[in-house]
């Protein structure tokens, strides 16, 4: 495996880090510094989607016949790390990483030309409608129900969790449509347009105070039957296909690394004990030392996956190894910064967003004002996508042969 990029790849550097200097906007930098959330709320998200579609540059990760550049993962790679490191609002994952890669292998050639071109032009906005209230980790247990009525399947049941439901005009889901088959082969995957009588969608309140995830009540939703993707009954083999990209489609490493050279500037001006800094308080900088030596460790199994990928060998099963380590790191990113701010960072600003004209005071700085809200929010990381513990079982199983 050879991880030193060449001299074409470090030119191709040069054009992506060109282009962010001039084309991202300060002010969705700040924004994005300022998420706390999982997700960017989509008016930050649209803006840098549509600034990416017009250069044809969003679908990064899309093979080239359905709009993408042609990059390779190295490629792919570089330009998330420009991305993270440049501060660039997180683009929407659910239907850019989950479902576009789903309709290039499973869609008809008529849901691909109805759905993939509005996934990238932002007229259509997605939610993934897969947990329910006793089916999260055992997700094969479902209890949605589709139903064949003529041309359309109505659906009923109720989904949680679900993330951006009450910006999503659309939703990708998994119910039953075979009560009698073993549970696995009873399901299938639906698109769902949202915008019908007999959705109801409810807001859940995070610990931070903000508004990301909600439970949504199907009540005969109709879903023609052009709508479904794949085969009847194939709805498990698809979303394990998407939970692999869920789990280790995207980089998480240059994110977390982009993250702790905050810390690690800001620790330089904010007070320790006594006269010191807390860059002179050695259990603080061991702290920060052991993250950045993890995140470092990621980055090098992730760019392992890469050469795999790029070698034409499927990632697999260390996607969960990627996703247990990455989710891990992202709690400790929030530890540092609590013990970075200290009583600065016991603060939650009841206004949302943290950014933009109506963004609340920051008392105490930015860095303060974000340091609660991203230690709490980053609670959620161990859980969505698999929590830790299914992920530890995966590798057991099918790394450890255990
Ligand atoms: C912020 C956030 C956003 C989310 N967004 C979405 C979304 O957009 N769409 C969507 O469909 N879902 C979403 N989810 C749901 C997420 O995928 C589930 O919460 C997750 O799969 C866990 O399921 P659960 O909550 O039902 O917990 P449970 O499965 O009930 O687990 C409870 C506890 O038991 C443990 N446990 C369960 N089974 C086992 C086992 N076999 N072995 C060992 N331990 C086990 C778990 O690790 C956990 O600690 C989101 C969740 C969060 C927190």
């Amino acid at each position: 495996m050879d991880m030193a990029f060449t001299e074409a790849e470090r030119i191709f550097r040069d054009e992506i880090e060109t282009f962010l200097a001039d084309q991202l906007p300060e002010r969705l930098r700040d924004g994005a510094r300022a998420t706390t959330t999982v997700f960017a709320e989509p008016n930050l998200a649209s803006e840098w989607q549509a600034i990416l579609h017009r250069k044809g540059w969003l679908a990064y990760s899309w093979p080239a016949e359905f709009g993408g550049p042609g990059w390779t993962p190295v490629q792919r790679y570089i330009f998330e790390k420009a991305c993270a490191l440049a501060h660039a609002p997180e683009l929407p994952v659910l239907s850019l990483k989950l479902l576009g890669p789903v309709l290039h292998r499973f869609g008809t050639p008529e849901q691909q030309a109805r759905y993939l071109p509005k996934i990238l032009s932002g007229e259509h906005y997605w939610c993934q409608g897969f947990s329910e209230a006793s089916s999260g980790s055992d997700l094969a247990s479902l209890k949605t129900r589709a139903v064949r009525s003529g041309d359309d399947w109505i659906l009923n049941g109720s989904k949680l969790w679900t993330t951006h439901a009450h910006f999503a005009d659309h939703m990708f889901c998994l119910a039953r449509t075979d009560q009698a088959a073993r549970k696995q082969a009873g399901i299938s995957f639906f698109l769902v347009d949202m915008r019908q009588k007999g959705i109801e969608v409810r807001p859940i309140m995070g610990l931070a105070g903000d508004h990301e995830v909600n439970a949504v009540f199907l009540d005969d939703v109709v879903v023609p039957a052009c709508d479904m993707v794949g085969e009847e009954g194939q709805g498990w083999t698809i979303a394990k296909f998407l939970l692999e990209n869920e789990r280790g489609g995207s980089c998480h490493a240059p994110a977390l690394l982009a993250d702790l050279a905050i810390i690690r500037a800001q620790a330089a001006e904010r007070p320790g004990e006594g006269n010191e800094t807390m860059a002179q308080d050695a259990l603080f900088m061991a702290r920060l030392a052991c993250a950045e030596f993890e995140a470092q460790g990621l980055e090098m199994t992730e760019l392992r996956i890469l050469s795999d990928i790029a070698n034409g060998r499927p990632p697999g099963p260390q996607t969960s190894l990627v996703k247990l380590v990455a989710s891990n790191l992202k709690q400790h990113v929030g530890t540092l910064m609590m013990q970075l701010y200290g009583y600065a960072g016991l603060q939650l600003a009841r206004t949302r967003p943290l950014y933009g004209e109506n963004a609340p005071r920051p008392a105490l700085g930015v860095g303060a004002q974000i340091a609660a809200p991203t230690y709490l929010n980053n609670r959620a990381w161990t859980i969505f996508g698999g929590t830790n513990e299914v992920q530890r079982s995966i590798i057991a199983r099918t790394v450890l042969g255990l």
